[in-house]
């Protein structure tokens, strides 16, 4: 029941018009609705921003009883539920953040059927108190949203998520709809077992954001790098700029500040009022650049954010996927810019080597990173590459920076033979063992300090390299640690290794392909044609 639709005299279509004021359903929304409406159960894999709210917020106010929405994200539900007020629907949460006061009169709302919708955090389901009372009220659907993290292969894994296979068990005549926007195949598998959701409707939208140009390039002074790009593309845009530790999202935001941008920092180390205030300033003021760990963006709804920057290597593509994905939300041209370089892929690996966690988790981590890694160093169109990834198929796009600017695949099999006799010298030589500085050093033929005290002057392959500069050189190491012919020593120290894929290199049995970054000009997101 309901105070904006009467219980079975409301269409979902006359809702979408006279509760949320939209004309049309887009893409899959009315056959998804259609199937929740009619008591199935749904599987919506649906990139960000692709409208899956309204897929279980308009069966909820078709049906009768009260939708309760199981969400992950507890920082957000007064945002979402002060939404649905707006617009006339009764909405309200359930969290740890309340007193008990709040939660006796949210919980007799429920009871008394006054509710609309039930925001849930998914730890809540565990207790008893909370069962008890959904029995007590009349419940429309279930709605699992961000429904990846139940899955252990993701990168978002929840064990709070595994109970949520209760819902189906407790409840079997409720419908559910599970929503990500998170689409590989094992994902996907896993999301469909682990929910067990055996009868639902698979509903698999078009991945593709055309409107986001994919661009990648090679670290070289981030900083100032990201500087460039966002005073000559995006001077004034609203825009989010992720960095992997919390002491790298200050120091950027204060450069970014310091050079007269509007940058603000978010990461959870910072206390909850900062966060709250920096997270509504990003949402409500234009043109404010966040710098944040990936602790923020989930469920962040704001539909101008005009670029997203990479600043660190994300660990997965789709994480990556997800973190780009907040640019654009609108359709117009957007950017999602990343700067990769050698010590982020040794800084993984050397994380991957000391991850707690079995073998297993291991191999998924490097999997993972391994993917990351494909797609930064591929000479293929971006966003074919990373639509494969999610198991779709498509053509050149035009709209990334190597359909742009075609890098060129260069036979690298002499410059990896080098690099890598190199390494084996060095470990023959003595105990002690370089890194890549020290490697590259050697094959420029530079008379540094830790040179002449180690004698490296003396090795054969010192000096032969100068037909490289130094930053192609960390190029073709970055290269050959993508493409597993080099691997990181677990010392701590980035000590470089040779693998069994190398003695094939170095024998000749195995070509090396190398990537060949061509000159970049900086190119204004805005002025492309498609
Ligand atoms: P997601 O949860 O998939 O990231 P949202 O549900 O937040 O996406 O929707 C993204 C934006 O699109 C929101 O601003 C939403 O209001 C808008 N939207 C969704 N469906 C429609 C529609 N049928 N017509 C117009 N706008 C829509
Ligand atoms: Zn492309």
């Amino acid at each position: 029941a309901s105070a904006v639709a009467q219980p079975g005299s409301a269409a979902p279509l006359e809702v979408l018009h006279r509760v949320f004021g939209y004309d049309a359903f887009r893409g899959q929304q009315a056959a998804i609705i259609d199937q929740v409406v009619g008591g199935g159960d749904a599987l919506v894999l649906m990139p960000t921003g692709g409208g899956k709210s309204l897929c279980y917020q308009v069966p909820a106010l078709v049906r009768d009883g009260t939708g309760i929405v199981v969400s992950p994200l507890i920082a957000l539900m007064q945002d979402q539920v002060d939404a649905l007020e707006a617009v006339g629907v009764r909405a309200e949460f359930l969290n740890s953040t309340q007193d008990p006061d709040t939660r006796r009169e949210v919980e007799r709302a429920f009871v008394a059927g006054e509710l609309d919708m039930l925001y849930l955090a998914p730890e809540r389901l565990k207790l008893d108190s909370t069962k008890n009372l959904l029995d007590r009220g009349r419940i429309s659907l279930f709605a699992i949203d961000e429904a990846h993290c139940v899955a252990q292969w993701g990168h978002d894994f929840r064990p709070d998520y595994l109970e949520l296979s209760v819902l189906h068990q407790r409840w079997p005549d409720v419908p559910r709809i599970a929503l990500t926007a998170t689409a590989t195949e094992t994902t996907h598998r896993e999301i469909s077992a682990r929910l067990e959701l055996d009868d639902a409707a698979h509903f698999v939208a078009d991945f593709d954001r055309p409107n986001i140009q994919y661009r990648i390039e090679a670290k070289d002074g981030p900083q100032q790098q990201l500087l460039r790009f966002i005073r000559s593309e995006h001077d004034g845009d609203a825009g989010i700029v992720y960095c992997l530790s919390r002491k790298s999202v200050e120091g950027t935001a204060e450069f970014l500040v310091k050079q007269g941008i509007a940058a603000l920092p978010y990461h959870a180390g910072l206390d909850a009022g900062t966060r709250a205030r920096n997270q509504s300033r990003f949402l409500r003021e234009d043109g404010i650049v966040m710098v944040a760990t990936i602790a923020f963006g989930m469920g962040i709804d704001k539909p101008d954010v005009r670029f997203v920057a990479h600043l660190d290597l994300p660990k997965s593509v789709e994480g990556y996927y997800q973190e780009t994905g907040r640019a654009g939300r609108d359709g117009l041209p957007s950017t999602a810019w990343l700067a990769y370089g050698l010590q982020d892929v040794m800084q993984q690996r050397r994380m991957i080597d000391q991850s707690e966690g079995d073998a297993e988790h291991r191999r998924k981590l490097s999997a993972h990173l391994d993917a990351m890694l494909a797609l930064c160093e591929t000479v293929e169109c971006r966003r074919v590459q990373l639509l494969g990834y999610f198991g779709q198929a498509s053509t050149p796009c035009h709209n990334c920076d190597t359909c742009l600017t075609p890098p060129q695949a260069i036979d690298g099999t002499v410059p990896a033979q080098k690099l890598l006799s190199t390494v084996v010298r060095l470990k023959r030589e003595r105990d002690q063992q370089f890194g890549a500085g020290q490697i590259i050093d050697i094959l420029l033929g530079k008379t540094t300090p830790r040179i002449t005290q180690n004698r490296h002057e003396q090795l054969a392959t010192f000096g032969i390299g100068s037909e490289l500069s130094e930053i192609e050189w960390r190029g073709v190491v970055r290269q050959l640690l993508a493409q597993g012919v080099l691997a990181v020593s677990p010392d701590g120290y980035g000590t470089l290794l040779i693998t069994d894929a190398a003695a094939e290199v170095l024998s000749g049995t195995r070509p090396v392909r190398l990537r060949k970054e061509p000159e970049r000009a900086a190119r204004p997101a805005r002025a492309r044609s498609g």
